[in-house]
């Protein structure tokens, strides 16, 4: 008996739902139906599709963990009865939401992939349409009964880039997304080829959903100038756990004696300090310069390849499971779900 393979939509908001009023020709959120008569070519798939609406639906810079929870709340109560998940999502944190997703879905087994587009579907030139075609068919794409990428992913212009490797890098052309540390999962023109050596292998157990996230960090970007008063600023912020500390190539930061000393006070009443370089390419290596040399003498955790996105999800998730400070600090420099290169 032939049983169609379910894929479910969720739509959260952004750029890429909006259609034209019939009448007012005004832009306005698309429901279930209106897709259909978008993307006509929808019914032509063999799949049973599905489709679930975020109330109310957001600008992606409106998301927090708490729609986070929300978005794995929804994929956690229809794990079961589908075959993938298709996020229909703003592009402006589309990377932060896909690598809180990562985190939080420990033993996905299912695809997760995150679309969304420049222009609205309602426009004649829009991306979203094959944006959303192909991800669909990503998301049912199957090799032996099992699916070909069982990860949470984002597919945006003929790339499919591992969700917790992207960043936002164009506000205006429709390859919006961009991965420097981590090859494509698959690249489509005429075929979809996936990468299939860089896909994460399915591990067969069951999902377990972590809803506890821990928003007592903050990112200290580093500048030419920046004054020791905004850093100790942030520093002292109460009832702060981490810092990310964005630095310069290859993780460098200025060797003042003031700011030095403000970090190492910091780690001493233990708080963590990820060093994340500001370059979109390349790892961190502390001690290669003077200047970062130090940093890791004081503890500083060098946060190697991940982007500040990633690093953002995974420190809310891991100080959200009630780990100690030692073990959070020692998972910071592994890779849980395929989001930094681990030597
Ligand atoms: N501001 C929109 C959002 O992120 C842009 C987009 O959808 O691409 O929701």
């Amino acid at each position: 008996m032939f049983t169609p393979i379910n894929i479910l939509i969720i739509y959260t908001g952004g750029t890429i739902g909006m259609v034209k009023d019939k009448v007012t020709g005004s832009l306005h959120p698309l429901n279930g139906k209106e897709l259909y008569e978008q993307i006509p070519i929808l019914g032509k798939f063999d799949y049973h599709i599905d489709f679930h609406s975020f109330d109310p639906l957001l600008d992606s810079s409106n998301m927090n963990p708490k729609h986070w929870v929300d978005l794995a709340n929804v994929i956690e109560e229809n794990y079961e009865e589908y075959d993938g998940f298709v996020v229909l999502h703003g592009s402006d944190t589309m990377a932060y939401t896909a690598s809180a997703m990562s985190f939080m879905l420990e033993n996905l087994n299912k695809p997760v992939i995150f679309t969304g587009s420049q222009l609205p579907l309602g426009m004649i030139r829009s991306d979203g349409r094959e944006n959303l075609v192909t991800a669909i068919e990503i998301s049912a794409a199957r090799e032996e009964e099992t699916p070909v990428v069982p990860e949470v992913a984002v597919y945006f212009e003929n790339k499919l880039l591992r969700g917790n490797r992207t960043s936002k890098f164009n506000a205006e052309h429709f390859s919006a997304f961009m991965s420097g540390n981590y090859p494509p999962l698959a690249e489509v023109g005429v075929h979809i080829k996936f990468n299939y050596g860089a896909i994460l292998k399915p591990n067969f157990k069951s999902l377990k959903v972590h809803k506890e996230l821990d928003n007592n960090i903050t990112i200290i970007k580093l500048f030419p100038g920046i004054s020791n008063e905004s850093v100790m600023a942030q520093l002292s912020i109460p009832g702060l756990r981490a810092v990310i500390l964005e630095t310069y190539g290859s993780g460098n930061a200025m060797t003042d004696k003031c700011f030095l000393e403000a970090i190492g006070t910091a780690i001493k009443k233990g708080i963590l300090v990820l060093n994340v370089t500001q370059c979109k390419l390349g790892s961190v290596e502390m001690g290669k310069y003077l200047t970062s040399r130090e940093l890791g003498e004081m503890g500083v955790i060098s946060g190697k390849d991940i982007t500040t996105e990633s690093a953002v999800a995974k420190l809310m998730y891991l100080l959200g499971t009630g780990l100690g400070m030692e073990e959070v600090k020692k998972l910071m420099a592994y890779s849980l779900r395929g989001e930094l290169t681990s030597s």
